[in-house]
């Protein structure tokens, strides 16, 4: 149950996708003094070391965030991702990456919450002790003072039953984010009865889901059944970097699926996403996909009424 480490991956051009996607979801949040929640049912370990066995064994990094390192002009939105990462590594050496709830912490504002769920018993320790540092350097510092108190709350437990009681959230306002290992194909279903139970809590949430895109039949018709589901609108982007090897190993695609997407992200993964393909391509494989569509035009699309 427990074989899932995210050290192994931490970097690669899934997390590329998926981050760069959820900095752009929160800024959307940001726009409006609101107070909002984030919610990160499957949190990892926070921060990951890209000199570290787990990383280093893998070389996952080196395609992802390793391709961009070095460039010198991208895409806003790229930019914005890069640069979060650079200012973990002010040493300018690329040694140190950021799970989704670091990314959250540094781009939610102070009134923002942000609640962390982690299964995996090491996992759960280091994203402890991850924001336990966190809050010590912050408080010595002086800066940044909110990281304590409240803000954030790493739980160690299911985050998908978990997800129940913090929905709706007192604000009306909440990005969750559902990237669970696939590892155990019950993880699709999963992810689809915790959109269901949370839409009927709180509809109007925004909800991004990351998948893999790999040969099993759940993983293929995943992206079709999360269409169904009744949220008022929804966006599928993915990411092929290379063509699937014939033994099928290895991820070449990987999709963010968005429940209730704000009005800005299709433009802007249009203009981003030719852009992203170029900078990772491995092989003419490359390529991305984006579809959106809305509750009524699934319904159609299904044959449901
Ligand atoms: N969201 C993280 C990020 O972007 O940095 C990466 C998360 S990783 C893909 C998935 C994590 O979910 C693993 O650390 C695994 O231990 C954890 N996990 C697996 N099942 C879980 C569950 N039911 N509830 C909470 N965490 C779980």
């Amino acid at each position: 149950m427990f074989s899932y480490r995210h050290a192994f991956h931490a970097g690669n051009h899934a997390d590329v996708l998926k981050h760069f996607v959820t900095i752009q979801l929160l800024q959307y949040l940001n726009q409006k003094d609101v107070a909002y929640t984030y919610i990160d049912t499957h949190s990892g370990a926070g921060v990951y070391e890209l000199d570290g066995a787990f990383a280093t064994k893998s070389g996952e990094s080196e395609t992802g965030i390793g391709s961009l390192w070095n460039l010198n002009e991208m895409p806003a939105p790229i930019q914005e991702y890069v640069a979060l990462i650079k200012a973990m590594n002010p040493s300018g050496k690329m040694r140190y990456y950021p799970g989704s709830p670091y990314i959250a912490e540094q781009v939610a504002r102070e009134q923002d919450r942000i609640r962390l769920f982690e299964l995996h018993p090491a996992d759960a320790k280091l994203l402890a002790d991850n924001f336990r540092k966190l809050e010590e350097h912050a408080a010595a510092q002086g800066v940044r003072p909110t990281v304590r108190g409240k803000r954030v709350l790493v739980t160690r437990s299911d985050g998908f039953a978990s997800l129940k009681a913090l929905l709706p959230p007192p604000s009306r306002r909440a990005l969750v984010l559902i990237d669970p290992p696939y590892e155990d194909k019950q993880d699709y279903k999963k992810t689809k009865d915790a959109l269901e139970d949370a839409l009927k809590r709180f509809p109007t949430g925004t909800y991004a889901v990351w998948y893999p895109l790999l040969s099993r039949p759940e993983s293929r018709l995943f992206a079709d059944k999360l269409k169904t589901l009744p949220a008022s609108s929804w966006l599928n982007v993915v990411l092929t970097t290379r063509k699937p090897t014939p033994d099928g190993f290895g991820l070449h695609s990987s999709g963010m699926f968005i429940l209730n997407p704000p009005y800005t992200l299709e433009p802007m993964l249009k203009q981003v996403m030719p852009w992203l393909v170029k900078a990772l391509a491995k092989d003419s494989g490359a390529r991305f996909t984006l579809e959106t569509g809305t509750q009524a035009s699934s319904a159609r699309n299904s044959g449901e009424r």
